[in-house]
C-alpha cells in the first residue's frame, strides 16, 4: 500500500471528511483492521486565505511546496491537496516537491465523463469559478463545457463558502440559497453539478438535486485510495 500525502487544513472542516472517507474505504477494501497509510501537513489556513485575498499566488505556492516537501520526507509516495481551489499552484507544487501529484480537476473530469455528460455546472470559491485553471483543463482535458452562475450567484457562493462553511457553519438558510442557484444552471442547461469546493458537500447532499452531483471530496478522497492500492 503507497503511502498518502495529504497537504490539508484549508479548511480543517474538509480535510476531517478526507480522513474518514480514506480510511472507510481502505478498510471497506482490505477488510479485517486495516486502514490507510497516510501523512497530514495540515496547514494553518489563515495563511492561505491572506495570500489568496492579496493575489500573493507565488507565496501560497511556497507554503504548499514546504507542506509537500515535509510530507515526501515523511515517506509520502504522491500529494493530495485538499482543496479545489489551491489547485490554481498544484502543478508548480508537484514539480517543486518533486512527488506525483494528484489533481482533483482530473479526478473530477473522469467521474463526469463516465456519465458521459458534456455541459456541467460549477459551484466553488471565486478562484475556481472564474480563473482558467478549472474551467479550462476540463475543457482542454476532457471536452466539458462548463457554466458558470450569474455574478450575484458567485459572490453569494463565494461568501457562503469562506463565512460559514470553512467556520464549520451549516445553515439551512444558505443550503436553500445554493439550491436555487443550482436550479438557474440547470435550467440553462447543466447536465450535472461540481461541487467543486471541499466544504460544499456538507451543505449538500445528492438527495437534495435532481441532477448528477459531482463531490470533488469524495471523489479525490476515493481516488487516493484506488492509487494508494493500486499496484506498481
Ligand atoms: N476548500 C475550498 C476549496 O475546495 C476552499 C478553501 C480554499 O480556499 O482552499 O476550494
Amino acid at each position: 500500500m503507497k503511502v498518502i500525502g495529504l497537504v490539508g487544513g484549508m479548511s480543517w472542516n474538509s480535510t476531517l471528511e478526507y480522513y474518514r472517507i480514506i480510511n472507510e474505504l481502505s478498510a471497506r477494501r482490505l477488510g479485517g483492521f486495516h486502514s490507510a497509510r497516510l501523512v497530514l501537513y495540515s496547514l494553518d489556513f489563515d495563511d492561505i486565505v491572506r495570500a489568496q485575498r492579496e493575489a500573493r499566488w507565488d507565496d501560497a505556492a511556497d507554503i504548499l511546496t514546504e507542506a509537500g516537501t515535509s510530507l515526501k520526507q515523511a515517506g509520502a509516495d504522491f500529494l493530495v491537496i485538499c482543496t479545489n481551489t489551491m489547485h490554481k499552484v498544484a502543478d508548480i507544487v508537484a514539480e517543486k516537491a518533486s512527488l506525483p501529484l494528484l489533481n482533483i480537476v482530473d479526478v473530477t473530469g473522469d467521474a463526469i465523463r463516465e456519465l458521459g455528460l458534456h455541459q456541467i455546472g460549477l459551484l466553488g470559491t471565486r478562484f475556481v469559478m472564474e480563473e482558467p485553471f478549472y474551467r479550462e483543463r476540463l475543457r482542454k482535458r476532457f471536452g466539458i463545457k462548463v457554466l458558470v452562475p450569474r455574478e450575484d450567484d458567485m459572490a453569494t457562493v463565494h461568501q457562503i463558502i469562506y463565512d460559514e462553511l470553512c467556520e464549520g457553519v451549516v445553515k439551512d438558510s444558505s443550503r436553500q440559497t445554493c439550491l436555487d442557484i443550482i436550479s438557474r444552471l440547470v435550467t440553462r442547461g447543466a447536465e450535472g453539478i461540481i461541487l467543486g469546493c471541499t466544504e460544499l458537500p456538507l451543505l449538500i447532499q445528492p438527495g437534495n438535486v435532481d441532477v448528477p452531483l459531482f463531490n470533488t471530496t469524495r471523489l479525490h478522497a476515493e481516488a487516493a485510495v484506488n492509487l494508494a492500492l493500486a499496484e506498481g
